[in-house]
């Protein structure tokens, strides 16, 4: 396998923990989680794993300002702020959302990163990305790109190598890996990893916000792309990924009933913090799968918590994750 450059910065490798309460409560297979809410920059998440490869490139290429776009409240931004912050480089965000929304959960964090915002609407981003890109480089700041979720085939080899560790740690020999797969990288890479180490186990992905056709296309395509990078040359076909996308509930980041059952559940039985757009919706489909008997009682499922926790203090969420 290829040699791939990489900035190592995340705290690794990330813990692997039982969930022995939260297992006896569904009195469904044993849980475990790997902790990537623990990867160490600014509050951690899964992006940071992505960010080692694509920073390294983005460093190669000279780059001064890095670029990238979410939601208001994405974590992927966060975490790009942070990382532009510590390796002296300037960040512009194209977030979508109300420009006149007291900052709160992760935009008050991108300020305290210094991270330049401009504001745009769903519809507008990718063209605002685009417009942003153009000027930054017209007006000679170097700018770099780094894609939605920095979900590239560089960016999932973050995952790929996650899904090594893991097996290294050699805590738990899970039957299933479950995560929440949103722009795709990170089951992308998990997908690959178990590939190339002929895993015997399944990796299932909790669509957040695509349908699950479109999001299996999204995985295979990034996990086939990306073990070239490899030199490896797996060709992933779109049902070589399982996902499951009957969780979508309101919409991407509306939090519903079943986040925050999820949320709770979590915090009541085992002291761990899930977010509400990600973490919530995916474990909310695990309780959910778990209460159906899609596992066997014997089985192993290990929960990769991506993190997105400062998502929890966000003010749009207030309302729903107050106890009524
Ligand atoms: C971005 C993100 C995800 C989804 O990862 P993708 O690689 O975009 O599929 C999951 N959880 C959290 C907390 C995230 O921020």
């Amino acid at each position: 396998m290829k040699q791939i450059p990489r900035i190592r910065l995340a705290h690794l490798p990330t813990p692997i923990e039982p969930l022995p309460r939260l297992s006896a409560h569904l009195g469904g297979p044993r849980l475990w989680v790997k902790r990537d809410d623990q990867t160490g920059l600014a509050f951690g998440g899964n992006k940071t794993r992505k960010l080692e490869f694509v920073l390294a490139e983005a460093q190669a290429n000279g780059a001064q300002t890095l670029i990238t776009v979410g939601g208001v409240q994405s974590n992927h931004c966060r975490q790009t702020a942070a990382l532009a912050a510590r390796f002296n480089l300037d960040c512009i965000l194209v977030l979508n959302g109300d420009p006149n929304q007291a900052p709160s959960g992760n935009l008050l964090l991108d300020q305290f990163f210094g991270a330049d915002i401009v504001w745009t609407s769903r519809e507008q981003r990718e063209a605002a990305l685009q417009t942003t890109f153009q000027h930054a480089w017209e007006e000679g700041k170097r700018p770099y790109l780094v894609p939605l979720g920095a979900s590239t085939p560089l960016g999932a080899l973050g995952y790929a190598a996650a899904f090594e560790e893991c097996l290294q740690q050699d805590v738990v020999r899970p039957d299933w890996m479950v995560v929440a797969s949103s722009s795709g990288g990170t089951q992308a890479g998990l997908v690959l990893g178990a590939k190339l180490a002929n895993w015997g186990g399944k990796v299932l992905g909790i669509s957040i916000d695509q349908p699950v056709g479109e999001l299996q296309q999204t995985v295979a395509n990034l996990a086939s792309e990306a073990s070239i990078l490899l030199g490896e040359k797996q060709i992933l076909r779109p049902a070589d990924v399982l996902a499951n996308a009957d969780y979508l509930g309101g919409g991407y980041a509306v939090l519903g009933d079943a986040e925050v059952e999820a949320i709770r559940l979590f915090a009541r039985y085992e002291g761990l913090l899930l977010d509400p757009v990600y973490t919530g919706r995916a474990a909310a489909g695990l309780i959910d799968l778990i209460r159906k008997g899609f596992f066997k009682p014997d089985e192993s499922v290990l929960f990769w918590h991506t993190g997105g926790t400062p998502a929890l203090f966000a003010d749009g969420y207030r309302a729903q994750l107050t106890q009524s």
